[in-house]
């Protein structure tokens, strides 16, 4: 332990032991959340770990051999929050989570922010007088305030661009900009870092101005990113607050906020470096903001949409061999996933092959489609990840796409001058024939034209697809 941190943390052995369960317990839930059986098993696993961390270092902790003050003021604290977190968690639609999730993040960064703002002004007399402000935990502070309060603004504008009330702006020069302002803090941090001062408080106009910057830093790197680049930029923010966790870990020498924060950092990290690769885009390019081919949506004077009858389609789905399902955001939505199993499961009946093609963005969070059709229990085998899926889509009598659109968006293939150029997408085009479920010639998340719908082979079954899919159930029963 360096004696700054001694200066703060003095914990009892039963608070250190209770920090490694917690640990352990962190661990293992998170181990278990990647599965969507073990999941819900993982996650009060880990919560679990929380309580115990919080509740012991409420009771054990030391300050120089001090307890904990303000008791009453934390539990109402601890009481309020739970209540607010609770109350909204339960009301959250499940198509609304990752705006929840892009909040609640964002509260962490934030969180992470203010330790760092309280706690700079209190570095020891002593620590300076040592080293001067060069040291481990000063870099900490202001590593916690810089990514903390980048997380915390950035995370705000990812929750208004989910939920539909902050549009992008797309700026060419926006990437010269971000750099610069990247240079400038880090060069605020070397600033503060070789002053010469007595006390830390004499720095503070400078802490605010890392603040003020680190906050235009965080709203400007997410205000680019749009359409289907969106989960990449969550999952990073969500890595931010992590590492942001993990420096006050190390500030105040506490083992379960130091595991805690790194295993986020790194998961989300994991997270970020998948989906990049899943979206074909590079990291650097998402930490300075810049992401898609950035250019004008498609225009909508793209040709003959066909209709397909609800009977027809019955009759062309019970007679193919092979059948690949597409679900989209759609399908969350309408709620459909139950009655979509019941019919992949009427097909199977008749002899037909049925699939699932899982893009990994489709919806509107990593892996929600996968969580959605556990929940209809469609066995785990009949997910097929698009990359794996999409050589066979020759093959394929139907492709049957449920509520989805960007994720079988051609313009990702064909269209440099779409912002989801490069992406991915399930080949839909591929197949030998395509019947396309939605509502009507509503666009998807990243409000582009979709030549998909208006290929020869395409037909369109319009209808909310909950409703759809149970005419559709009916209709092969009856034939
Ligand atoms: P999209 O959002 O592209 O399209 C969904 C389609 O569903 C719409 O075009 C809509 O058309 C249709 N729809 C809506 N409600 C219903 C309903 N009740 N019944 C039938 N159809 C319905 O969905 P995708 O899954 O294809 O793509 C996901 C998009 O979201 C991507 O751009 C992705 O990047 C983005 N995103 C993903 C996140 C993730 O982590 N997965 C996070 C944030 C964004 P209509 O109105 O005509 O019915």
């Amino acid at each position: 332990m360096t004696s700054a941190a001694a200066s703060f943390s003095y914990g009892t052995p039963i608070l250190e032991i209770t920090y490694i369960i917690a640990s352990v317990l962190f661990v293992i839930g998170l181990k278990m959340l990647s599965h969507p059986l073990t999941a819900r098993r993982g996650n009060i696993m880990a919560a679990i770990g929380m309580c115990l961390a919080i509740a012991a270092t409420i009771i054990f902790h030391r300050k120089d051999g001090e307890p904990i003050g303000n008791i009453p003021l934390i539990l109402l604290a601890i009481v309020v929050g739970t209540a607010i977190g609770w109350i909204i968690a339960k009301r959250v639609k499940m198509t609304a989570m990752p705006q929840l999730v892009s909040f609640f993040n964002g509260m962490g960064g934030a969180a992470a922010a203010l330790i760092s703002m309280m706690e700079f002004p209190h570095v020891s007399a002593d620590l300076i007088e040592r080293t001067g402000m060069a040291n481990g935990h000063v870099l900490a502070i202001l590593l916690g305030l810089l990514i903390g309060t980048v997380s915390w603004a950035g995370s705000m504008i990812a929750f208004g661009k989910l939920d539909g009330w902050i549009g992008d702006l797309r700026v060419k020069e926006m990437k010269y900009v971000n750099l610069t302002i990247l240079a400038v803090m880090l060069g605020l941090i070397v600033f503060i870092m070789t002053r010469e001062v007595e006390a830390s408080r004499e720095l503070m106009p400078f802490i605010y101005l890392l603040f003020g910057i680190a906050v235009i830093y965080g709203v400007l790197f997410v205000m680019p990113i749009g359409g289907a680049d969106m989960p990449v930029v969550i999952s990073l923010l969500n890595s931010f607050t992590g590492v942001a966790a993990a420096m006050g870990g190390f500030l105040y020498n506490n083992q379960a906020m130091l595991t805690g924060g790194i295993l986020v950092g790194s998961a989300g990290t994991i997270l970020t470096v998948l989906m990049c690769k899943a979206m074909n885009r590079s990291l650097l390019n998402v930490i300075i903001g810049v992401f898609g081919g950035g250019g004008a949506a498609a225009g909508s004077t793209a040709g003959t949409v066909r209709e397909i009858s609800l009977s027809d389609a019955a009759v062309l789905l019970a007679y193919s061999k092979k059948i690949v399902i597409v679900p989209g955001y759609g399908l969350a939505v309408a709620q459909a996933q139950h009655i979509c199993h019941e019919l992949d499961k009427l097909l199977d009946e008749k002899g037909v092959e049925v699939r699932y093609a899982i893009h990994p963005v489709a919806g509107r969070m990593p892996g929600h489609m996968n969580v959605l059709l556990a929940e209809a229990d469609v066995p785990y085998e009949q997910l097929i990840e698009s990359e794996e899926i999409n050589p066979d889509l020759p093959n394929t009598d139907v492709v049957m796409v449920i509520g989805a659109n960007d994720v079988v968006n051609p313009a990702a293939e064909d269209d440099p001058s779409s912002p989801i150029y490069g992406m991915p997408i399930v080949r839909a085009r591929d197949a030998k024939n395509i019947i396309v479920m939605k509502r009507g010639m509503g666009k998807g998340y990243a409000a582009i034209e979709n030549m998909l719908f208006f290929n020869p082979k395409t037909r369109m079954l319009f209808g909310d697809a909950k409703q759809t899919l149970q005419n559709l159930v009916s209709e092969i029963k009856n034939l």
